[in-house]
């Protein structure tokens, strides 16, 4: 049996240690932490790495402390709209959703592009409108309703600024989620899902849900996830970035994950973060900013639960 393990992000951004109570570090680590254990079980138990990926990805999009699922960030008009992708290292499936609302865990319509449609991406309407297909429940406005991103909208609403979550003084804190997990049988997978931008308008669209620049698996180098100022990781196409480090430079997984976080990112203004595995078992957690809500587990028998850089 080879070595399994999974890595699990909540965001990246201005985390500065003491700016925080301790009650909201604590309860921030207590969300990790259960989302955590629940897909290392999965895999202990024998699941795959898609499996155990959708479902830390789940625990984190029904949690209101992260910008996914329930807890998404408001538009520009008040609305929520989500996006969600999920790829595949043994067979390279991906799917993805953009624009959506009202699904309370977009990820797993991410996954059901994949696995019940012809397609990789849907956007809008017509995302939906496969959602009904498939019998997806449709959540009222409320379910999504957070107090704390509300006054976050507020702040902004009539300005032209938009935000990355959690922000503190200065414009980047992310709060997309996401998770990558290596199984028993060295297969890999990634999954990403966020609620995007405080007052975003215009359908601006990040990295989140693109296959290659937020999300990216590939059992022959890496399954990745990323957070942060999504229009520069797109440009960075950062997720295959670090798979095509170790695919054509030979870098070992931490090394490409740290070389395009620390350096290539950062050289075109991009700041975040990203966790990866390979199908050996290894993880890397690399972010240029100050902190990143980010939680790790390996059958190796190591574990982490962090927000700073310490
Ligand atoms: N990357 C996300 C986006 O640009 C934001 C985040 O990581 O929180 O939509």
């Amino acid at each position: 049996m080879s070595t399994f393990s999974i890595a699990i992000h909540g965001g990246a951004g201005t985390l500065v240690k003491g700016m925080m109570t301790k009650e909201k570090e604590a309860a921030y680590k207590s969300a990790l932490e259960g989302a955590l254990n629940e897909s290392y079980e999965t895999l202990l138990n024998g699941g795959s790495a898609i499996d155990a990926a959708e479902k830390a990805v789940i625990a984190l999009e029904d949690s209101p402390l992260f910008n996914a699922g329930k807890g998404s960030v408001f538009t520009a008009d008040e609305t929520h709209e989500m996006d969600a992708s999920i790829m595949d290292g043994k067979t390279l499936h991906a799917g993805a959703v953009s624009l959506i609302s009202g699904i309370k865990n977009p990820i797993s319509l991410a996954r059901d592009v994949m696995e019940k449609s012809e397609h990789v991406f849907l956007a809008g309407q017509g995302a939906l409108q496969f959602a009904k297909k498939l019998d997806y429940k449709i959540e009222d406005d409320s379910y999504f309703y957070d107090e704390f991103r509300h006054r976050q909208w507020l702040e902004i609403k009539d300005t032209d600024s938009f935000q990355l979550d959690h922000s503190a003084k200065k414009n980047s804190k992310f709060g997309t989620v996401g998770a990558v997990a290596c199984d028993k049988t060295g297969n890999i997978a990634a999954a990403t899902s966020t609620g995007g931008m405080t007052n975003k308008r215009f359908g601006r669209v990040g990295d989140s849900p693109m296959i290659g620049s937020g999300t990216y698996a590939n059992n022959a180098t890496c399954a990745i996830s990323c957070t942060g100022s999504g229009e520069y990781f797109i440009k960075g196409v950062v997720a295959y970035d670090v798979s095509c480090l170790i695919e054509f430079k030979g870098l070992s997984l931490e090394e490409a994950a740290s070389e395009v976080i620390n350096n290539r990112i950062l050289k075109i203004g991009g700041d975040g973060g990203l966790i990866a595995v390979d199908a050996l078992g290894n993880i890397s957690m690399p972010f240029n900013t100050e902190g990143m809500y980010r939680a790790s587990k390996s059958s190796k028998g190591k574990t982490e639960i962090s927000i700073y850089l310490e």
